[in-house]
């Protein structure tokens, strides 16, 4: 079978058959540099990444491309408040949101085009759609699309352009679903912009890039005029990917990217995890908490990417048990003693049941990156290795099985990076550290609900400290722990 995606121009599952055979330009929608990125972005993140690494699997050469919006509403808003320059501003979140990537296992793209340095590919873009009657300015300086005199307007998100009120306008970068308006591609300068160094020259006055424009810029000259990928969160369909599309195929009067995905939102309590609510955890905030960055990486590949996902305690502790459980697995298989002589008998072959749950994990992910069921195929594998480990009498793995059952393991970690994120936390000392925090102020409040004698309490943090792994022994000096393997 082939790769087959499900395309948000379409909204069918298509085969996926890339513009130059074997070569794939990809782009992602990356974040505003205004804040510290919260988990649910990383979900959409892993996402783009976890295409990313199968479509590498699949063996296309990749060129992926994410970019980081350093210039808009929100980042000159707070440069203004905190009365530095823009790129002083918004760097630091930057630079936070590649640790974040490091930590989760997030490899990342090959470029980070940087929107302040594409400002010379906005204005030429704009240019050609001033002079192809697309765009014009307005009284107030700014430079709008002209939603009216590009037919193709809505075909993504299925919005009927004629709703539109002819004249109305909007120079926010993100507007209601139901407010269909001509939108800004250049916002003529205010006054405070300067202070922070948010303006440009150009033909038509001073000014800086509305949102949507930076995208259409950044992509196609990293990626030509036509590429085949571009994903990003469900909420960046209308406006942004609808503006995207109207602005370049506008400019180019080429299609513009040929596969449109997107991935749902990662959910706290039922409801969207956002910056603007303060529903959300930060990566941090759950590594302080003794989460493993395996756990949540588990956890996010239990849910396929078009579905929501609530994020739960139980959830993550399951996952953190199933990565234990896999790496088990892994590091028994690579420590087993391997026989010459394999034992002739009914059950399947080690290398064949390698085999199987290989093609079982191809088969699922070919099918639109159907990550809940390349889990059960790679868990299929983990209970079988197990079983023909356990098994007292076997006498025959032989090398060249346990070759194939690693490889296997490999393979399929080279997508979902458990493994080699897992080991990686083995030894990590800032892990280390935070656990052991984590540890001594949950055993400091056992030691406090013990002395209150409410031991349903003290029993519940010791519950709590298990499904970390951590296993508590009272000694005559006090609890020691420790965390099993
Ligand atoms: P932002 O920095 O707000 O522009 O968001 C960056 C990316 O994260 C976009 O692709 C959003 O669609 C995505 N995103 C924001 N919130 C969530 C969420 N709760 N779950 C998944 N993706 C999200
Ligand atoms: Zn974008």
């Amino acid at each position: 079978m082939s790769l087959h995606l499900f395309n948000t121009l379409t909204r069918r599952r298509e085969e996926f058959v890339p513009l130059d055979e074997g070569r794939v330009g990809m782009y992602c929608c990356g974040p505003t540099t205004y804040a510290d990125p919260h988990i649910g972005n990383m979900r959409t993140f892993f996402f783009a990444d976890l295409l990313h690494r199968y479509l590498e699997l699949r063996g296309f050469d990749v060129k992926f491309v994410m970019n980081l919006t350093d210039v808009d509403d929100k980042t000159i808003r707070g440069a203004i408040r905190d009365g530095i320059a823009l790129g002083e501003y918004t760097e630091p979140f930057a630079t936070r949101l590649f640790e974040n990537f490091a930590r989760l296992g997030i490899e990342g793209a090959d470029e980070y085009p940087r929107a302040t340095d594409y400002i010379a590919q906005m204005i030429a873009l704009i240019d050609r759609l001033i002079e192809g009657g697309l765009a014009y300015q307005a009284a107030d300086g700014s430079v709008y699309f002209d939603i009216s005199e590009y037919p193709g307007y809505g075909k993504l998100s299925k919005t009927d352009p004629t709703r539109a009120r002819r004249g109305a306008r909007v120079a926010a970068d993100e507007y209601d679903k139901g407010d269909v308006r001509d939108f800004a591609l250049w916002k003529a300068a205010k006054p405070e912009d300067a202070k922070v160094g948010a303006v440009w020259e150009t033909p038509w006055g001073s000014g800086r890039p509305g949102w949507h424009i930076e995208c259409s810029a950044m992509s196609m000259s990293e990626l030509g005029e036509t590429f085949d990928i571009h994903c990003g969160g469900v909420d960046l369909i209308f406006p942004h990917h609808e503006d995207e599309i109207a602005q370049s195929e506008g400019a180019t009067a080429k299609p513009f990217a040929r596969y449109w995905l997107h991935g749902e939102f990662l959910q706290l309590q039922g409801e969207k995890m956002a910056k603007s609510t303060g529903n959300l955890f930060t990566l941090e905030d759950l590594l302080e908490r003794g989460v493993k960055a395996s756990s949540i990486r588990h956890t996010f590949l239990t849910a396929h990417y078009r579905s929501k996902l609530n994020f739960t305690w139980q959830a993550l502790d399951a996952s953190a048990e199933a990565v234990r459980r896999l790496r088990a697995c892994y590091v028994r298989l690579r420590e087993h003693p391997t026989s010459r002589h394999a034992r002739a008998d009914d059950t399947p072959r080690l290398h064949e049941v390698a085999a199987r749950s290989l093609a079982a994990f191809t088969r699922a992910m070919d099918d639109d990156l159907n990550t809940s069921v390349a889990l059960s195929a790679l868990f299929e594998l983990v209970t079988e290795t197990n079983a023909r480990l356990d098994d007292l009498c076997t006498i025959g793995i032989t090398e060249a099985e346990a070759e194939a059952a690693r490889s296997a393991f490999d393979r399929i970690d080279g997508v979902f990076g458990l493994l080699a994120l897992a080991e990686r936390e083995q030894d990590d000392p800032v892990d280390q550290q935070r656990l052991a925090a984590w540890v001594e102020q949950r055993l400091v409040e056992r030691a406090d609900a013990r002395s209150a004698r409410d031991f349903t309490r003290a029993d519940r943090i010791r519950d709590e400290l298990a499904t970390r792994g951590v296993v508590v022994e009272d000694t005559p000096t006090g609890p020691r722990w420790s965390v099993q393997p």
